[in-house]
């Protein structure tokens, strides 16, 4: 499956915010220690895999629980910690996951997931 430029999009979001969140909480000199490079590979896995795709909605409005229990969870303070500070190093990304907020929420039922 070939990405669209939505999940190519996200990809990189998530990759900026995890890098943000290891230098806070990791204190890892690359931004991306091995906890982190796993979760990274984990949650652009799921993107690709993502019944969604184009129409993807944001992660915590979609009704598909993606991450497993616990990297959900760290997933989630991720995108709190680091959501907001992407604004200054990655404007761009950052105003595509806001305008992204806006987008209707598709139903699971209505899409095959083929992942
Ligand atoms: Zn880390």
């Amino acid at each position: 499956m070939s990405a669209g430029r939505r999940i190519t999009r996200e990809k990189k979001t998530i990759a900026a915010m995890l890098a943000i969140d290891c230098r806070d909480h990791h204190a890892s000199a690359r931004g991306r220690c091995d906890d982190c490079a796993a979760l990274l590979d984990d949650a652009q896995r799921r993107l690709d895999t993502c019944p969604f795709q184009e129409e993807k909605p944001v992660c915590n409005l979609c009704e598909v629980h993606c991450y497993a229990a616990t990297p959900r969870e760290r997933v989630r303070l991720v995108m709190r910690d680091a959501g907001p500070r992407m604004l200054w190093p990655h404007p761009i990304l950052s105003l595509g996951h806001l305008l992204d907020k806006w987008r209707p929420v598709p139903k699971l039922k209505d899409h095959k997931c083929d992942g």
